[in-house]
């Protein structure tokens, strides 16, 4: 069942074009978290579906009602700020039970929720404090529960781990994927952070310039990207991507004379693609770039090694390729010989074909 639906929705602030013609659904129980870099709209999506913010043009849907010009405290959706919100002169039970109160549910319900709801987050021992007795994770702790006692029909999460330092993000990430696991509630989570995006989603929508690029599993999002801006924006480092053309079934990259990379595995997205001869990228993750050959799939280059970084459990080795550059990820057990030409291999049934003009996957 579908429990959100977002149709052609446009907005503008002025003359800006914040969000063109969005289109996304979530099926219920789902985590669908909207990633992209600053200023792409997510903000402004997040509030139109809670309805702190008006529509242009489309409409918002809710279990396939229309909630367009509805109120948004008649919407059924609860939603954490990154900000956390919290009331600061109301200590931390009357912050948990403030929308409760509003709503006139009955004593004995908010007390039981109270209870529930705090236990589960481990705040019940904190509800005579105040906001400004309590540590970063323990306020963000208190905007959840708050969110959590009204028991929504969807959750709405705005960069709620932005404020917290990187160790306590981890732990709380951990934390709302529990909360999710347990609850089985829809979610619609906005963050910037790719680990964050990868590591909650069911699905992930990538944003940029109020465009949704690709909407999709995160296995999809990193294997199968849609266009380069998605390669380029997940994956750290990205995905390389080198330059050529395509030529009859070839790879040929820029810059050499002989060189061949066969690409009669690939599975093209239609196969009138593989027809005819087009500038091309060839996208490839620095981890699918390997030393030693395992696999006949593998595709022997040889590049020459330029820098190295090592980074604890791996080392990053920049290549030259006919003057491209290249990454390599690598174990840092590894011993890799810098300045020199060194044999490579490529895993052909990990890579990504792009259109140079469009942009597009091939
Ligand atoms: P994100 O959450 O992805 O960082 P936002 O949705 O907050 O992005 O903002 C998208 C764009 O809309 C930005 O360029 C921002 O400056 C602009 N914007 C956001 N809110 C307003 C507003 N109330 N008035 C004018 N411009 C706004
Ligand atoms: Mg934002």
């Amino acid at each position: 069942m579908i429990a959100l639906k977002i149709e052609n929705l446009s907005k503008n602030f002025g003359r800006t074009e914040v969000l063109k013609k969005i289109n996304l659904e979530i099926n219920e129980g789902n985590f669908l978290v909207l990633l992209g870099p600053s200023g792409c709209g997510k903000s402004t999506l997040l509030n139109i579906v809670a309805g702190l913010e008006t529509i242009d043009e489309g409409a918002v849907f809710i279990d396939d009602y229309n909630v367009s010009n509805v109120e948004p405290k008649d919407r059924n959706i609860a939603m954490v700020f990154q900000s956390y919100a919290l009331y600061p002169s109301m200590n931390v039970k009357e912050n948990i039970t403030f929308g409760l109160k509003q709503s006139k549910t009955p004593k004995n319900k908010i007390e039981e929720q109270l209870k529930k709801v705090s236990t589960f987050l481990q705040v019940d021992e904190l509800l005579n404090r105040k906001p400004s007795q309590l540590s970063g994770g323990q306020r963000q702790r208190v905007a959840i529960g708050r969110a959590l006692v009204r028991e929504p029909r969807i959750f709405l999460f705005d960069e709620p781990l932005s404020n917290l330092d990187a160790k306590l993000r981890v732990e709380m990430r951990r934390e709302i994927k529990k909360i999710h696991k347990k609850l089985k509630t829809t979610v619609v989570y906005v963050t910037h952070d790719q680990t964050e995006a990868m590591s909650l989603g069911t699905n992930i929508a990538i944003m940029n310039h109020g465009v949704i690029q690709q909407c999709d599993t995160p296995k999809n999002i990193y294997n199968k990207p849609h266009n380069i801006f998605v390669a380029d924006f997940i994956g750290a480092p990205p995905m390389n991507l080198i330059q050529g053309n395509f030529i009859n079934g070839n790879f040929i990259p820029n810059g050499s004379s002989n060189i061949k990379i066969p690409l009669d595995k690939y599975d093209f997205k239609d196969s009138n693609n593989s027809k005819n001869e087009k500038s091309i990228y060839l996208g490839i993750r620095p981890e699918h770039i390997y030393i030693d050959k395992n696999n006949s799939d593998y595709f022997q280059i040889s590049a020459k090694s330029e820098l190295v970084e090592y980074i604890g459990h791996e080392q990053i080795v920049t290549f030259n390729y006919f003057e491209q550059q290249f990454l390599g990820k690598f174990p840092s057990t590894l011993d890799i010989n810098m300045d020199k030409n060194l044999k490579l291999y490529i895993d052909l049934n990990q890579i990504s074909l792009f259109d140079k003009n469009t942009k597009e996957r091939l």
